[in-house]
């Protein structure tokens, strides 16, 4: 038999810097008693995620859901605009805040991004965008998308919430579509404790998401749109400032996990992984999800979920329920079936990954998921 963890196994745990060395950090606050709106920590760290991805064109804020909020309203986007269901719910929230319609069209089954040809089928002359995600990390269709995107005069928006690190073709994801937006929130894999950005093609935008996320305010007296409060702090700025010094070995941790889970679990009769990325893709490791046959593996997903938690192993249903059977969205008529969609929401399984799991812990994981199944049918 195998024995239960001692103490519980979450789905990711934050990365945090050494204590000492951030509360050197903290001194610069201390001594400058300026604690958020722009001080030299938020500056100094903008220069640097420039630097790391290759473009000046960014801009910080507080979250990435209120960043994705103020990229559609900076974009002045709206009427219609086609995602995916498959997703976490701020995505979708992000229209509704704009008063933008979500037109849900369905994934394609290998890595669970938008399936351009679906896309391009729901095409309307009420599209304003695409609004597609790197969903666990996994890059879009990205020529496809694009083509579509120019073919019809209509923006490319990506959602990288998960997608941190990942470059294809030796260019980061950050730099594909017209507008990108990640989330630095505690459970990604990069984090500046909560923090959102926005990348994006047009230089010209960054005046007005400056705008829009501090009230609108030019000067002290001048006031050029109605924004909101959506600034990064300087305490944030300092945590991801960083954890972006460790980057590196934290996706080089993931990869060794990742690849372990992959050894420990590909041979398991029932359970489908992703599947390997193009030469091209530079991945980043930053989810482990596995789909389960029920059938084959002789449990089904909810069954696995709730018996893992018995050994103190607390997996996540990423991403389930679909967006379209949210009380909040269930009446928005859709008219694609969804029908992969539907049927990856209810058979996977993100397991644990961050960077202090040890490979021990993934060969447990991985042993109690072989054992488990008490019916299996190959
Ligand atoms: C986390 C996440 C968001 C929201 O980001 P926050 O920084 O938590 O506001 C948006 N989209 C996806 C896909 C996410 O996973």
């Amino acid at each position: 038999m195998i024995k239960p963890f001692a103490e519980p196994i979450y789905v990711t745990r934050p990365f945090l810097p050494a204590f000492d060395k951030f509360c050197d950090g903290l001194k610069e606050i201390w001594e400058t008693r300026w604690l958020t709106n722009k001080g030299t920590i938020l500056q100094r760290y903008t220069k640097k995620l420039a630097d790391y991805l290759g473009s000046e064109n960014i801009c910080l804020f507080a979250n990435g859901t209120l960043a994705l909020q103020i990229g559609l309203q900076g974009m002045e986007i709206s009427g219609e605009v086609i995602t995916t269901p498959f997703t976490f719910v701020a995505t979708t929230h992000a229209l509704y805040w704009n008063k933008i319609r979500p037109i849900f069209v369905d994934i394609e089954p290998e890595y669970y991004t938008l399936d351009p040809e679906k896309v391009e089928a729901a095409v309307t002359p009420k599209t304003a965008a695409i609004l597609a995600v790197h969903i666990y990390g996994h890059p879009c269709r990205l020529n496809e998308l694009a083509a579509i995107a120019q073919k019809h005069n209509i923006k490319l928006i990506y959602d990288a919430a998960h997608a941190f690190g990942v470059k294809v073709g030796g260019t980061p994801v950050s730099r594909f579509g017209d507008l990108s937006m990640f989330s630095f929130h505690a459970t990604k894999l990069y984090h500046s404790i909560e923090g959102g950005m926005l990348s994006f093609r047009d230089g010209g935008y960054r005046e007005t998401f400056d705008y829009l996320k501090n009230f609108g305010f030019k000067n002290e007296v001048e006031v050029v749109m109605p924004g909101t409060n959506a600034k990064m702090n300087e305490f944030q700025a300092l945590m991801g400032e960083m954890v972006l010094t460790s980057i590196d070995e934290i996706i080089a941790k993931y990869e060794i996990l990742y690849k372990r889970y992959v050894a420990a679990l590909k041979d398991v009769p029932g359970i489908k992984l992703v599947p390997g990325f193009p030469e091209n893709t530079q991945y980043n490791f930053a989810y482990m999800p596995v789909e389960i046959d029920a059938y084959e593996f002789g449990m089904d997903r909810d069954s696995l979920y709730e018996e893992l938690k018995k050994y103190n192993v607390f997996t996540r249903r990423y991403f389930y329920p679909l967006l379209t059977d949210l009380a909040c969205y269930r009446s928005i008529a859709v008219e694609d079936p969804l029908t992969v969609a539907r049927k990856v929401s209810s058979s996977i399984l993100a397991l644990p990954i961050y960077e202090e799991l040890t490979i021990e812990e993934v060969d447990r994981i991985a042993e109690m998921i072989r054992a488990l199944p008490k019916n299996r049918h190959s």
